[in-house]
C-alpha cells in the first residue's frame, strides 16, 4: 500500500529574475512500513521535498497523496487536521516546549488536539526509548539525545501514518544519533510505521530500507536494501 506519493512534483521559490526551482516535476512514493532516507548536496531540494510531503507547503505544480488524500484539495480545517492527526515531525533542533516537562511536551499534540492520550501505547513508547525515568524533567535538565528521544515519543503519540524526520540526527554525537536511528528502525520493524528521514548522514541512511538522492531539485539515484551498505 501506497503511505505517499507525489507526482510532478515542482516547486519554485521567488519570482522575476530571483527564480529558483529547488524542486523539478519530481515523482516519488513511499511504501506503508518502510523507512526511507533522502540525501544530496546543499540546496539539492530535501528539505522542500519533505515540507511538501508533509503538507506543510503548498507545490507551484504537481500534486501529494498521503494515503488517499490528495493534500491540494484539501481546504484549511482538514489540512490542519491532517497534519495533526496523520503526520509527526522530528526536527533537527528537536523543538521542545522549554517550560513543559518531558511528559507534557510529550504528549502536548494530543492536549492541543483535546485527544485522551492512550496510557499503554505511551508506557511502550516511552520505555522503548528508556525515558521512563526522565518523564518529569525540564529539556534543560536532559542531553541532547534524550530531548531528541523526547521528539521522537512526541512525533509517535497520535499513532501518525508518517514520521517525517528532518536532519534528526543533525546535532547529535553518533551514540544519541545511533539511538535515534534504531528507535526509527524499530518503529518501522515493530509498529509498521513508515518514516522518511532527510540526512546528510551515509551512516544515518544506512539505517533505511531505500536511499533517495536528489541533485539539482531531481530524483538522480536509488538504493535499496542490500546495496544501501554500499553507502558506508
Ligand atoms: P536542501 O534541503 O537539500 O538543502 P532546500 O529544499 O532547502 O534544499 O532548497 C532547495 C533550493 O531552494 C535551494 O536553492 C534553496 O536556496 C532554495 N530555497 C529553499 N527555500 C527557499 C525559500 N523559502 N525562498 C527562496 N529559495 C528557497
Ligand atoms: P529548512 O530550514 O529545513 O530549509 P525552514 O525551517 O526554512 O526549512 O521551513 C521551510 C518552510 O516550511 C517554511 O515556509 C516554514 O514556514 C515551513 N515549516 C517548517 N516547519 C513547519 C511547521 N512545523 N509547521 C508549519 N510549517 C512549517
Amino acid at each position: 500500500t501506497i503511505a505517499a506519493r507525489a507526482e510532478g512534483l515542482t516547486k519554485i521559490y521567488g519570482s522575476g529574475s530571483a527564480v529558483v526551482t529547488a524542486l523539478d516535476d519530481v515523482d516519488f512514493e513511499v511504501h506503508e512500513g518502510e523507512f526511507t532516507a533522502i540525501m544530496g548536496p546543499s540546496g539539492s531540494g530535501k528539505s522542500t521535498l519533505m515540507h511538501l510531503l508533509a503538507a506543510l507547503d503548498t507545490p507551484t505544480a504537481g500534486e501529494v497523496w498521503i494515503g488517499d488524500t490528495a493534500v491540494g484539495t484539501l481546504a484549511d480545517t482538514p489540512l490542519t487536521e491532517m497534519r495533526r492527526d496523520r503526520i509527526g515531525f522530528i526536527f533537527q533542533a528537536f523543538n521542545l516546549v522549554p517550560t513543559l516537562t518531558a511528559r507534557e511536551n510529550i504528549t502536548l499534540p494530543l492536549s492541543i488536539a483535546g485527544r485522551r492520550v492512550d496510557r499503554e501505547w505511551f508506557s511502550r513508547i516511552v520505555d522503548v526509548l528508556g525515558l521512563a525515568d526522565r518523564l518529569s524533567h525540564k529539556p534543560s535538565q536532559l542531553s541532547g539525545g534524550q530531548q531528541q528521544r523526547v521528539a521522537c515519543a512526541r512525533a509517535l503519540m497520535n499513532r501518525p501514518h508518517i514520521v517525517f524526520g528532518d536532519e534528526p540526527t543533525g546535532n547529535l554525537d553518533s551514540t544519541s544519533a545511533a539511538e535515534v536511528l534504531t528507535f526509527l528502525r524499530r518503529s518501522v520493524d515493530e509498529f509498521g510505521q513508515t518514516v522518511v528521514m532527510v540526512t546528510h548522514d551515509a551512516h544515518a541512511a544506512s539505517y533505511a530500507d531505500r536511499t533517495v538522492f536528489l541533485s539539482d531539485g531531481r530524483i538522480v539515484h536509488e538504493m535499496r536494501g542490500a546495496t544501501q551498505d554500499q553507502l558506508l
